[in-house]
């Protein structure tokens, strides 16, 4: 191991939680480096990656999360004042489609928009940009997966692997080892406990919980759909879909916040296995049609995200078992562990939300108070 590999805090995982314990270290004067399993920052959230000419923030469609309820939120609503992001309503006028027959009309009738519910423009990419920009990039490690942790004196000596989509630039073929004074992990409970080699670090109880927490949304497929205009609004349609025959099983407006760039998105009801791009996207297509009419053909891009195949999301526990909500862990995982050098900072650990964007920043501030405490009674001892 080199020793010019080292630092204090060691983050797992470059999501939402992951860059907002770094941010916050940072801040604080930490030296923190942040890794990331993926070729890119957001974890769950991941927006379409091109955005228009001359456009500060891709603001295309989302392809992991969308919707946060900042009135019911407060690390949402405390964020977004503080990073000076801008929400916009739900697009919700009009009628609804009821889709509940292959071979009959569908029929028609408003569904009420939840209260509070609001989009962020940008996108909750826009999260993901600014909590990054506040990390120096020589201290974020792309394409760096944990695959081995095992303790060293004080401290821990850390393991990674390449994983199968490298970044750009890529990184060399034998990713150094890195020895940290403190771990935070910010990666799903169930992938971090499967995937990882602890050597003891972590024990049953703990890897035992891990495993029996379900990552949110981690087996879901979601399909955005870019049109030219907003057809469906013309008509009197607020765009979304209820549907008992699919595939999507529920269709949503995600035209962006200035009608620039119209777009419909939905949650895929088929179950994994049956996912193959080559049946779904034509059923995708006649159930649009059947929904909206023929216009609705008209599909400039289709953009299908498949949660379940990204290893470092979605855990074959999650594939197995139905989807469920992650209900807030014990307090146990909300602490710091192993002489205060390890605390857990993913969404699933937040006590409010858990599972959710206002979960991702509750744990990663979270995390980073742990870890900045720690360090603070250091100093003081
Ligand atoms: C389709 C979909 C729709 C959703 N809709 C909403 C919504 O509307 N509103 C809402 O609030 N929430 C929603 N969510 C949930 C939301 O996306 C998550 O709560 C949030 O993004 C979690 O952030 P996180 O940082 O905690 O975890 P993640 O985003 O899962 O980040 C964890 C990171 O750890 C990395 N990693 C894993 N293993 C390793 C390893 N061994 N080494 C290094 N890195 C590793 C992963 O690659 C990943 O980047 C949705 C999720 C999905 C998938």
């Amino acid at each position: 191991m080199s020793s010019s590999n080292t630092c204090d805090v060691a983050i797992i995982g470059g999501g939402l939680a992951g860059l907002t314990a770094g941010h916050l270290l940072n801040l604080a004067g930490i030296d923190v480096q942040l890794f990331e399993a993926g070729s890119k920052l957001g974890g769950r959230i991941q927006s379409l990656g091109h955005a228009p000419a001359g456009a500060a923030i891709a603001d295309h469609g989302d392809l992991g999360p969308t919707w946060v309820w900042p009135p019911y939120q407060q690390a949402v609503s405390k964020w977004i004042r503080k990073l000076d992001l801008s929400l916009f309503e739900q697009y919700e006028t009009g009628n609804a489609v009821l889709d509940m027959q292959m071979d009959g009309p569908p029929g028609y009738q408003p569904l009420p928009g939840q209260h509070g519910m609001a989009r962020i423009v940008g996108g909750p990419q826009a999260f993901v940009n600014a909590m990054a920009a506040g990390i120096n990039d020589d201290k974020i490690h792309l394409g760096h997966e944990l695959s081995q942790v095992s303790e060293n004196g004080d401290g821990f000596v850390l393991e990674f692997a390449n994983p199968p989509n490298p970044p750009n630039p890529p990184n060399p073929p034998n990713l150094p080892d890195w020895s940290a004074n403190r771990i935070i992990y910010a990666a799903p409970l169930r992938v971090l406990a499967e995937r990882v080699n602890w050597n003891g670090v972590l024990d049953d109880t703990v890897l035992r919980l891990m495993r029996a927490t379900p990552t949110w949304m981690a087996a879901q497929a979601k399909v955005v759909m870019l049109y030219e205009h907003a057809f469906w609004r013309e008509a009197g349609l607020s765009g979304r879909v209820a549907s008992q025959v699919g595939p999507l099983v529920e269709i949503h407006d995600h035209t962006n916040f200035d009608g620039t760039q119209a777009a419909l998105f939905g949650f895929v009801g088929w179950p994994a296995e049956h996912r193959q791009k080559e049946k779904l996207e034509p059923a995708i297509r006649a159930q649009l049609v059947r929904c909206f009419g023929a216009e609705a053909a008209n599909i400039n891009e289709i953009h299908i995200q498949d949660w379940a195949t990204k290893t470092n999301i979605c855990s074959p526990l999650d594939l197995a078992g139905p989807a469920e909500h992650p209900q807030a862990l014990p307090e146990l995982m909300a602490g710091a562990f192993s002489k205060n050098r390890i605390a857990f900072a993913v969404a699933e650990t937040a006590s409010q939300h858990p599972g959710l964007i206002d979960g991702a920043l509750e744990a990663g501030e979270r995390a980073a108070l742990l870890m900045s405490n720690q360090r603070a009674a250091t100093v003081a001892t």
